[in-house]
C-alpha cells in the first residue's frame, strides 16, 4: 500500500470522514470503524510511518506521545481500564499498513493474554 491509497492519510488529509476525537499537530485519533469492545479508539500519527518495524530512533518521541495519549483518550472515553495493541506486519495481524495503536476497553474485564 502507498501513502495516495492509504485510507489512514485519507483520513489525515479529510478526504475520507471519520469520528475524530482528537487532533493535533502531529497525531490524530478516531473512533475505529469496527470495535471490538465498548471503546475502541485508533491512534495514528499523521506521517504516513508503515509500521512499528519501519520505526527507528527518530520516531521515538512521537512514540511515547502516542503511548502517552492513550491513557488520556482511555479516560476522556470513560474507561477505568484499557488495553494498547500495535498489530506489526501481515503476520501479526496488521491490515491497514499506517502505524496505529488499538485502545480499546470496556468489557467487564479483558480476556487474559
Ligand atoms: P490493523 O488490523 O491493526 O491494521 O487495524 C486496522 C483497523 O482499522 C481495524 O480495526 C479496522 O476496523 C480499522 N479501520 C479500517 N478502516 C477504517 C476507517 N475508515 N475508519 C476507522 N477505522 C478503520
Ligand atoms: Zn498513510
Amino acid at each position: 500500500m502507498n501513502i495516495e491509497s492509504c485510507i489512514f492519510c485519507k483520513i489525515v488529509k479529510k478526504e475520507i470522514p471519520a469520528s475524530i476525537i482528537f487532533e493535533d499537530e502531529e497525531l490524530i485519533a478516531f473512533k475505529d470503524i469496527n470495535p471490538i469492545d465498548k471503546v475502541h479508539l485508533l491512534i495514528v500519527p499523521k506521517d504516513h510511518i508503515e509500521s512499528l518495524f519501519t520505526c527507528e530512533a527518530k520516531h521515538k518521541e512521537l512514540l511515547s506521545k502516542m503511548l502517552l495519549l492513550a491513557p488520556k483518550l482511555a479516560k476522556e472515553n470513560g474507561l477505568e481500564g484499557f488495553r494498547v495493541m500495535i498489530n506489526s506486519g501481515e503476520k501479526g495481524g496488521q491490515e491497514v499498513f499506517h502505524i496505529h495503536f488499538h485502545v480499546y476497553g470496556g468489557s467487564e474485564r479483558l480476556a487474559k493474554i
